[in-house]
């Protein structure tokens, strides 16, 4: 793809001219002050390098890492699969470039595309409308709960103040729920690892606004019960959210609104593989039905109505919760979850939960740690037995993988929670077992010296997460 600067600017010379011209004549209204001395300086130390030395450095910090581009990648309930490359071209075309205070007559193919990826998910999830405001799916999960707030509130039901989550459930969705300002009611998991139709039962009462689910569930099971599941909360009075944390395990299949649910988040980034944020930009789109339509974030788009077929317009939903984010999200990682869903369509969409299914189903078969439960959906959960699940990570890195997520969901002890995802060929999978069984045959000694062949040993992982050092300057400290 070439960057044809010359041909970017005249074609949109005319669409920045009023911009540029309000500016024109003005005069700045404060005074001009020389910055302080503390500030400001004579010269600036940087290192004084040549490229190759540059060039090697930054290969090499790549090289120490693991990513989704160096191998498989089974972190359970995350979903790290492969993103494209395609889409990376396609968020880097001039023409995504676009300031977001730019008129909507000069940015109706910016509009266009939010307003195709809302309903590309509103139809993938059977919602009736999505907000494409927050940036990851906690922010979602947040968004939802405002949104069920601000809907019972206007049904003069303000009253309700628990919101119910399964012990199986993401740390997120307790969190959220308390953030909101919620009481979080922690429903135990039944034996068989679902919902237990008796304790939702007891439950759901006239203090409930919301029980959010995940389906498959966090053992990678589907909820079998989810009709009659909805039905005890909205039986309630309650609404239904779905944790889209899983949706790959269903696209193209089944749909959380046929299901019952009333709200729903989309992790872009698991199911339409955009890269996970790692606290950079993310999205975390929110779907609803007609009823919860008027409260989402603003702004959301839609078509022009009269004569103007075709052309778009941002809108505040009537009694919208306000926003989330700043303008309409984070527009570039939009960009990729769209061209991954067009590129796919719903032949490619479908393809891919099978093929995930079936990676997951396949490489629980393979290995020699106990996997109760299943058959699975997406991903399963095998226990390590006696060993310690965080030692086994450890330990899975010197065989060359990246290891399942550990200890969680609680409900299986030393839990491996493991999601090969569709990508994954059956090779790879294979190469997954072989880790597996390895460290599944080693003792004590070999584990609690794990991991020998990565470029760190074993780090404080809690202070590698809150004190990176990332700059030049950092290694002079040492
Ligand atoms: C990843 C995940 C979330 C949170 O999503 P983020 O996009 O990481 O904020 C919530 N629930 C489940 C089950 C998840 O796996």
């Amino acid at each position: 793809m070439k960057y044809d600067q010359a041909r970017w600017q005249r074609e949109d010379e005319d669409l920045y001219e009023p911009l540029l011209s309000e500016k024109d004549g003005e005069t700045v209204d404060v005074d001009e002050s020389p910055l302080p001395d503390d500030l400001t300086r004579d010269s600036l130390e940087l290192p004084d390098l040549s490229e190759p030395e540059l060039a090697r450095h930054y290969t090499r910090l790549s090289q120490m890492n693991y990513g989704v581009d160096s191998g498989p990648y089974p972190l359970g309930s995350c979903t790290m699969k492969y993103n494209p490359k395609f889409t990376e071209d396609v968020a880097a075309l001039p023409g995504a470039a676009v300031h977001p205070d730019r008129s909507e007559a000069s940015v109706q193919g910016t509009l266009e595309l939010l307003y195709g990826l809302q309903d590309y998910l509103a139809r993938i999830g059977g919602m009736d409308a999505v907000s494409l405001q927050p940036p990851a799916g906690a922010a979602g999960e947040f968004t939802g709960i405002l949104v069920a707030q601000a809907y019972h509130e206007a049904n003069g039901e303000g009253h309700r103040d628990e919101i119910l989550v399964p012990d199986s459930a993401h740390g997120t969705n307790f969190a959220s729920a308390a953030m909101g300002g919620y009481d979080v009611v922690e429903l135990p998991s039944g034996d068989d690892g679902r919902v237990d139709l008796d304790a939702l039962e007891a439950a759901a009462s006239e203090d409930t606004a919301l029980f959010m689910l995940t389906n498959p569930n966090t053992l990678g099971l589907f909820e079998r019960d989810i009709e009659e599941i909805a039905a005890i909360v909205h039986d309630a009075g309650g609404l239904l959210y779905y944790d889209g944390a899983n949706l790959n395990a269903l696209l193209g299949r089944a749909r959380p609104g046929d299901m019952g649910f009333d709200i729903m988040h989309y992790n872009v980034h698991k199911t339409f593989a955009t890269p996970h944020g790692g606290g950079g930009p993310g999205a975390g789109p929110v779907g609803v039905t007609d009823e919860l339509a008027a409260f989402l974030p603003a702004p959301r788009v839609r078509e022009t109505d009269e004569s103007a077929e075709g052309t778009y317009e941002r809108f505040d939903p009537e009694e919208t919760i306000g926003k989330v984010h700043g303008f309409a999200g984070n527009w570039l990682v939009l960009v990729k979850a769209y061209a991954y869903i067009a590129r796919l369509g719903d032949e490619g969409l479908a393809d891919a939960s099978a093929k995930a299914v079936l990676n997951a189903n396949y490489l629980a078969e393979q290995i020699s740690y106990e996997v109760p439960h299943g058959p699975f959906h997406h991903e399963f959960v095998a226990s390590a037995g006696d060993q310690d699940a965080a030692d086994v990570a450890k330990r899975m890195l010197d065989y060359g993988v990246h290891p399942p997520t550990t200890k969680w969901p609680e409900i299986v002890p030393e839990a491996l929670m493991t999601e090969p995802t569709e990508v994954e060929n059956r090779e790879t999978l294979d190469q997954l077992a072989e880790a597996f069984d390895a460290v599944a045959s080693e003792d004590e000694s070999a584990l609690a010296a794990a991991p020998e062949r990565t470029t760190a040993k074993r780090i404080d992982q809690a202070s590698a997460a809150r004190n990176l050092r990332l700059s030049w300057h950092a290694l002079d400290d040492e």
